[in-house]
């Protein structure tokens, strides 16, 4: 592991273009679960039934039952690898992070250029007049009023957090962003995404193909370990602040040579 370190360090430091492409693992040291992990969402909820567009317009109350569980979410505070990522692009090295994830904690954390690809937790939408409202409504209505599931204001309509579920379009100009950026990387740092969901599994071949560096970090083996560059098996909240730490080292080394 030191010597894939050192040499992820030593590629992040010589990079011209880097982004991060995260998922959920990189939150679940904040206290929010992840999907595939043993113990993850998907071993107590069936996805089809739970987060497709269909599922939820047939059975609204049933998605916000099991929601309940996510509600970690609101006060989940970033954990020390997305700071390490904000730092990252503080230091003028990563250009970007993609994530998959919704909830707001590359931010939280001080990342400025964040795309989100499956939507965000901040916001709710009436899936009626499309009326886009701070979340705070929705949970109002959900936990203080117990109005389940919820109902617009304004028209009546069903109201849906304002995230991507199975089954609907990302966001077009998160996905051109994504894809951009994956064209133009010439590293790309994937941190805690079972690289399974596409089209986010897309990136990483393309910024391969492209002629970038890939590093892996995950806990687990991922379908495109054999596409990188460097594999480091371990959590993201003690590998990326370490590898932030071996890229000021190799940095340093690098001013003083
Ligand atoms: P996933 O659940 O499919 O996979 C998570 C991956 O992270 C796994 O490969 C696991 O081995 C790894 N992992 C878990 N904890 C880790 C840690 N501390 N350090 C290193 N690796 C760790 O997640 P995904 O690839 O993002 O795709 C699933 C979908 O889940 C996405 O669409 C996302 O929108 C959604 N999701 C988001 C959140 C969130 O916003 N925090 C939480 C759950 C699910």
């Amino acid at each position: 592991m030191e010597e894939g370190m050192r040499r992820a360090a030593g590629l992040l430091s010589s990079s011209s273009y880097a982004v991060a492409l995260t998922g959920a693992g990189v939150s679940t040291e904040s206290g929010i679960p992840d999907f595939r992990s043993p113990g993850g969402l998907w071993s107590r909820y069936d996805p089809s039934e739970f987060a497709t567009l269909s599922s939820f317009l047939e059975n609204p109350s049933r998605f916000y039952q099991a929601a309940s569980e996510f509600l970690s979410v609101f006060t989940a505070e970033p954990n020390e690898g997305h700071k390490a990522l904000a730092e990252l692009e503080g230091m003028g090295i990563l250009k970007a992070v993609i994530t998959q994830n919704i909830d707001g904690l590359h931010q939280a954390a001080g990342s400025k250029r964040v795309v989100e690809l499956h939507g965000n937790l901040r916001e709710c939408k009436c899936l009626q007049c499309g009326k886009v409202s701070p979340i705070e409504v929705l949970v109002e209505k959900l936990v203080q009023r117990g109005e389940l599931p919820p109902y617009c204001d304004s028209c009546g309509g069903l109201l849906k957090p304002n995230v991507i579920f199975f089954g609907e379009q990302l966001p077009r100009q998160a996905l051109e962003e994504a894809f951009e950026c994956a064209r133009r990387c010439d590293l790309m740092l994937v941190a805690g995404s079972s690289l399974v969901v596409s089209p986010a599994n897309f990136l990483p071949p393309l910024a391969v193909e492209a002629g970038a560096e890939l590093i892996i970090v995950n806990e687990e083996p991922t379908p495109m370990d054999a596409f990188a560059s460097v594999v480091i098996r371990g959590k993201t909240g003690k590998v990326l602040p370490e590898l932030v730490r071996l890229v000021k080292e190799a940095l340093k080394k690098k001013n003083m040579g």
